[in-house]
């Protein structure tokens, strides 16, 4: 088991925090990597409910990381590290993810990255990763997010503190309601790229799944929930 302790937590909208997190280990993930967070809630076997979170920051920094945590249920993991506060400690295991990253054979190129819901902060891993920069030489993000909820997760202006290797005035991205059909009929883009990143809601990543070209098009995907 693995500890990490809080350095700061910033809230960002009622139902969405930020956690700096400082590790005396180093954790030896790769950008799109998440960690297993136990909780102090019981489990009747015995056991402890245990939640994953992407870490959303560099891997060019292995001891201080960043999480970023949507409450879901108040009751559970997400309450749980929601109640945390500078100076408290989490326990973990991982680091976890064998396929949501960067490979030393991908091609250099034009590249998609579409979060789904909260699967943006494996898109940050990814985004923040060292690699991003040797890869990627032009790249589109989407993100789609439930209607009608403004303060669904990160706010707009937060972006420009959370990009590492981006520059502000090149970031840009499009926000996809999540009802909209619009990059399912006009799916011939999706086959435009060399590599997609998908993460987030396991249905829609499914949707997206079925119209990629899996021959031409790298995909990688991390189911969220
Ligand atoms: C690989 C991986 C990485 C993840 N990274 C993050 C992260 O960086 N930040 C983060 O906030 N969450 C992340 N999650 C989701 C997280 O692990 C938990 O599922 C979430 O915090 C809810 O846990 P809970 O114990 O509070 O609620 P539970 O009681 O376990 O969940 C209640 C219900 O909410 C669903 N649910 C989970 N997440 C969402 C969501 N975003 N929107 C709507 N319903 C949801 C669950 O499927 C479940 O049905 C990740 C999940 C995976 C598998």
């Amino acid at each position: 088991m693995k500890q990490a302790t809080i350095k700061k937590v910033e809230q960002y909208n009622p139902t969405t925090k930020a956690f700096f997190l400082e590790s005396s280990e180093p954790i030896n993930f790769t950008g799109g990597n998440w960690i297993l967070v136990h909780s102090n809630i019981p489990k009747e076997d015995g056991n402890v409910y245990k939640r994953s979170y992407s870490i959303c920051s560099s891997d060019r920094n292995q001891h201080e990381f960043m999480l970023i945590i949507k409450l879901v249920n108040p009751d559970h993991v997400s309450g749980y590290m929601h109640s945390l506060k500078k100076g408290d400690t989490i326990q973990f295991s991982g680091p976890h993810g064998k396929t949501f990253r960067w490979f030393e054979d991908d091609p250099v190129g034009k590249y998609l990255f579409v979060a789904t819901h909260t699967g943006i902060t494996a898109i940050l891993g990814v985004l923040n990763s060292k690699h991003f920069v040797t890869k990627v030489n032009f790249f589109d993000f989407f993100w789609i997010l439930p209607e009608d909820d403004e303060e669904y997760f990160i706010p707009d202006e937060k972006f420009d503190e959370l990009l590492e290797n981006i520059p502000p005035e090149d970031f840009e991205y499009t926000i996809f309601p999540e009802g909209s059909s619009f990059l399912f009929e006009n799916s011939n883009i999706l086959n435009l790229y060399d590599g997609i990143f998908i993460a987030g809601k396991k249905d829609i990543i499914n949707e997206f799944e079925k119209r990629i070209n899996k021959d031409k098009v790298i995909l990688r995907t991390e189911y969220f929930f």
